[in-house]
């Protein structure tokens, strides 16, 4: 396994150096060769380390912390970040590739990798100086430490940029006061990307970014959140009481961290897409797999047009949101704006994921609703797809000024 991600490595050397319009979906009947690799590498390490211990990792609020280990050795946790650097040095539409597979196996472990890739290394990557990234990427690419994301707090989340945890500089160092809420990995990591005010008079353009080890005396952890679905994340608040970091601490530019959050939460939303694809195709093979085994009235269930209907619906839902994200992806990795088109899979989760998952529940009847098949998982991780990085109003609400802007030019 680890051999192939080497190979894989060393297959898309060449073609980093050539022009950056390598993969359209659209030209080609398949994916690019690194790509479908990549692809079966990823689906093959789930099936076999995730896909067993999912449903036991879900009772058991258990972090699955051997396989995101191994996770960090394949180069998934940091699937975008250069090589020079620690990471795999591949690019957006591997990333959305890789997670979808690992969240078909295991969404928990989807979200994850999830927030180190997107929230965490992304805005890290994107803003840090030289120094500042010898620090806080490379430790964070092999799966010894994981990264996460502080953006919202009790009182806004939509609204993030009425933040109200603030930063003070004190001589040499920054003093940050306030609460973080709903933060992944909180109880698992070892560093923090944190927003607080800078300058209140300047509402969202006096937020700044700050990076934070943990611990450090003066950020303590709330509780584990008891959550629908993806249990096996950790979910906590982070509570800054007098917390100081030293002054070198900020992440780009003060003032900057709204625009730091808003770019990051771009790219992020890719990530979620992919991840809402896994487990809906999760949910679509096990209904096919029951549904095959299934004898209703003398004969499988799969030859009732009923069920055969469900299940058409759940592939095309499926085939168009995955055109749609790896759409998204493509646009980022050629430089392209792809805010509305990474909208749309996000704004389709009703249709296309959430769908397929109730489908299954459907097709499997008695056996959908109790947790010794795994639908019900399925459909209760589905779920906050919906609402982390942007509810779907919120996407809405973005992909409406974007058409509304292309119209006024
Ligand atoms: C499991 C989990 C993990 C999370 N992980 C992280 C993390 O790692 N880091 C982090 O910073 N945050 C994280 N979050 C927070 C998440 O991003 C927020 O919950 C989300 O952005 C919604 O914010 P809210 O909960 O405050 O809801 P609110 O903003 O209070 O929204 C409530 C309702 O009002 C609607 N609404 C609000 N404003 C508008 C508007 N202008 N137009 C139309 N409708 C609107 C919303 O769509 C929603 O339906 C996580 C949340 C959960 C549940």
């Amino acid at each position: 396994m680890l051999r192939s991600i080497t190979a894989l490595s060393r297959a898309w050397r060449p073609l980093r150096s050539a022009p950056r319009c390598l993969h359209t979906v659209y030209q080609s009947v398949d994916l690019p060769d690194v790509h479908r690799m990549l692809r079966d590498t990823c689906r093959e390490f789930a099936e076999k380390e995730l896909q067993p211990i999912a449903s036991q990792l879900d009772r058991e609020h258990r972090y699955p912390s051997e396989q995101v280990q191994k996770m960090g050795q394949m180069g998934l946790l940091s699937v975008e970040v250069p090589e020079d650097l620690g990471g795999a040095g591949l690019d957006c539409l591997a990333y959305a590739i890789a997670l979808e597979e690992i969240s078909r196996g295991c969404a928990s472990t989807g979200v994850i990798m999830s927030v180190n890739n997107s929230l965490y290394l992304g805005p890290v990557l994107k803003n840090a100086s030289e120094e500042q990234k010898k620090k806080w990427i490379t430790p964070f690419c092999s799966g010894d430490k994981i990264g996460c994301f502080a953006l919202s707090e009790p009182g806004n989340g939509s609204d993030a940029g009425a933040a109200s945890t603030v930063a003070r500089l004190d001589g040499d160092e920054w003093v940050l006061n306030g609460t973080k809420s709903w933060i992944t990995n909180a109880w698992d990591a070892s560093a923090v990307v944190v927003f607080a005010t800078t300058d209140k008079s300047m509402k969202h353009k006096g937020i700044s970014a700050f990076l934070v080890e943990m611990p450090t005396p003066g950020l303590s952890l709330g509780k584990k959140e008891d959550k629908l679905g993806i249990r096996a994340s950790s979910t906590a608040n982070l509570i800054f009481e007098d917390c100081r970091i030293p002054r070198e601490n900020i992440l780009g530019q003060s003032g900057m961290g709204f625009k730091i959050a808003m770019q990051t939460l771009d790219s992020g939303r890719i990530g979620i897409a992919s991840q809402a694809l896994g487990i809906a195709q999760a949910a679509l093979d096990c209904a096919v797999d029951y549904a095959e085994k299934r004898i209703a009235f003398g004969a499988p269930i799969t030859k009732l047009q009923a069920i055969q209907f469900k299940l058409a619906d759940m592939a095309l839902a499926l085939e168009s949101a995955r055109l749609l994200t790896w759409r998204a992806a493509m646009l980022k990795d050629n430089k392209k704006p792809f805010t509305k088109v990474r909208g749309y899979p996000s704004r389709f989760l009703t249709h296309c994921y959430i769908l397929p998952c109730n489908n299954a529940i459907q097709i499997l009847g008695g056996m959908g609703y109790v947790t010794e098949m795994p639908a019900e998982r399925h459909y209760r991780d589905a779920r906050i797809t919906e609402i982390y990085e942007g509810t779907s109003e919120i996407q809405r609400l973005v992909i409406a000024n974007q058409l509304l802007k292309e119209y006024q030019h």
